[in-house]
């Protein structure tokens, strides 16, 4: 338990007390006094408290409240006005002409924690991709989209019967329009009514799963996952981001002849990338967390880990992790692979509790605890188990909170009624991160801190709170002791520009 969360316990007993024992209830002269100190009380218990704000960041920051006070005040006269009550498929254009946003777009935001390896890009980009010379697509008689980039004409495949180049499609179509709104489509859950298509969480998954397809034989192909990755990163320090750790399953990677790159190839793509990148932007980091597919047997799984252990033998410095993905309601459960789990000595990440069910799937968090996870992905259901909350605090164990996701994916309508808002009033260990930020038309961070700073804060929180959830990114990531000192430097100087230039431009 922090220090300050002991403070802030004997603070409130303490005043508890006070009011009981001088029948303070009901007491018209100690009312005013008692909340106000019991308003302050509460407040010094909300996340990012314990910072102290310069002269310059209070300029800031009074910016920043001023243009947060008068969006609290337009969703207070038309609730439905109030962005983050709107889902995010709606309400991405408006948000962008939000001061709050354009501000929080210049802030440095830490490290990126979670985010999945074929959905951290612009979707521009992604439709860019699909003007690349020798690209065959397939479309399913149900509109879904195959892609893979070949020297000849591919072979039927499951689920694609007719595979046709896209550059010859794109010259005969008599509709071309059409088909170029089909493919762009194709990369996202955008659609007109979202609360319409998307009625229930196994609907959105669907789609969202057939999305993974879509770019899979794009991304797949080395040359383009070589141009996406460094895109990637291109869009992360763009959006004032120092660190990422993806996720990712090691998928085959090909060449347009056909030949195959392994894991252990991959790996060693993904460090040349870095490499290059890093020759221009050297305070730019990135880990990565094995997840395969949590619908896997145990024989699979077992492999799975084999597979871990021999990379991570081989590269201790960047593969940080293990975890398994997919959708955790329909998919296998942790406690599923717990024997196993418990003879290994390695770093779990794992995605736990993200559901709305209570005594079901969102078990899992009572298995990511006690099977010794070092952060928790979603963690939604955090707040309906208070034995494992309490004990991941004590632990500072962090709960990456996906805001947009969650939202998009079904779980909340408005995010005011996201557990999260609970776990910023008492300073949980949180990190704000995106998920498949590439899925729902985001880039980087921005939007996602966006939606948490207007949604889980109190009227009166501030700039505190976002420079907080930056430096937890930093102290909760996978980084070594001497990497996350590096960062927390890097961090400050970039903090301290981003004050300077913030002040200058309103000036
Ligand atoms: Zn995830």
């Amino acid at each position: 338990m922090t220090s300050q969360l002991i403070l802030t316990l004997v603070q409130i007993l303490y005043f508890y007390n006070s009011i009981v024992e001088t029948k303070y209830f009901g007491s018209n002269e100690y009312y005013w006094t008692a909340r106000n100190k019991l308003q302050a009380v509460e407040q010094n218990m909300h996340l990012g408290y314990q910072l102290q704000l310069n002269d310059k960041e209070i300029i800031v920051n009074t910016l920043l409240m001023d243009a947060k006070h008068a969006e609290f005040n337009v969703g207070l006269i038309k609730p439905v006005d109030f962005l983050p009550s709107m889902n995010f498929l709606k309400a991405k254009p408006l948000i962008e002409n939000s001061t709050v946003f354009q501000i929080i777009k210049k802030m440095p935001k830490g490290a990126i924690l979670h985010v999945h390896e074929k959905a951290m890009v612009s979707t521009d980009f992604l439709y860019n991709l699909t003007y690349i010379d020798d690209l065959f697509i397939c479309i399913t008689e149900t509109d879904e989209i195959s892609f893979k980039f070949a020297a000849e004409k591919p072979n039927k495949s499951k689920g694609c019967d007719n595979w046709e180049l896209l550059s010859d499609l794109r010259r005969n179509e008599n509709n071309i329009e059409e088909l170029n709104a089909k493919i762009k489509s194709s990369f996202t859950l955008i659609v007109e009514d979202p609360d319409a298509v998307y009625f229930d969480i196994n609907q959105v998954w669907k789609r969202f799963n057939s999305i993974f397809n879509t770019v899979h034989g794009l991304l797949t192909y080395r040359p383009v996952l070589e141009e996406y990755l460094y895109q990637v990163f291109e869009e992360c320090v763009n959006d004032h981001i120092l660190h990422l750790e993806f996720r990712g399953s090691l998928p085959e990677v090909y060449e347009k002849d056909g030949s195959v790159f392994n894991e252990e190839q991959l790996i060693e793509i993904y460090l040349n990338i870095i490499k290059s990148f890093q020759s221009t932007h050297p305070h730019f980091s990135v880990k990565f967390i094995f997840a395969p597919s949590r619908n896997i047997n145990q024989k699979v799984f077992n492999e799975k880990i084999a597979l871990f252990k021999k990379l991570k033998a081989l590269n201790p410095d960047f593969m940080v992790g293990f975890d398994l993905v997919g959708q955790e309601d329909s998919g296998n459960a942790l406690i599923d692979f717990a024997d196993r789990i418990l003879k290994e000595n390695i770093d779990f990440y794992f995605h736990a509790g993200e559901t709305n069910w209570k005594g079901m799937t969102d078990e899992n968090l009572f298995d990511a605890l006690l099977l010794g996870a070092k952060r928790i992905g979603h963690g939604y259901a955090i707040t309906k188990h208070p034995a494992v909350m309490k004990l991941l605090q004590e632990n500072k164990i962090a709960i990456e909170i996906s805001p947009i996701s969650n939202q998009v994916l079904n779980l909340v309508k408005d995010l005011r009624n996201h557990p999260a808002a609970e776990l910023f009033s008492i300073d949980y260990p949180v990190v704000i991160t995106s998920d498949d930020p590439s899925f729902w038309g985001a880039i980087g961070l921005s939007y996602d801190f966006y939606e948490a700073f207007m949604a889980f804060t109190s009227y009166n929180d501030d700039i505190r709170v976002l420079k907080q959830l930056a430096i937890n990114s930093i102290l909760y990531s996978g980084m070594s002791h001497e990497e996350k000192s590096l960062a927390m430097e890097v961090f400050n100087d970039q903090w301290d520009s981003f004050i300077n230039e913030t002040i200058n431009s309103y000036s």
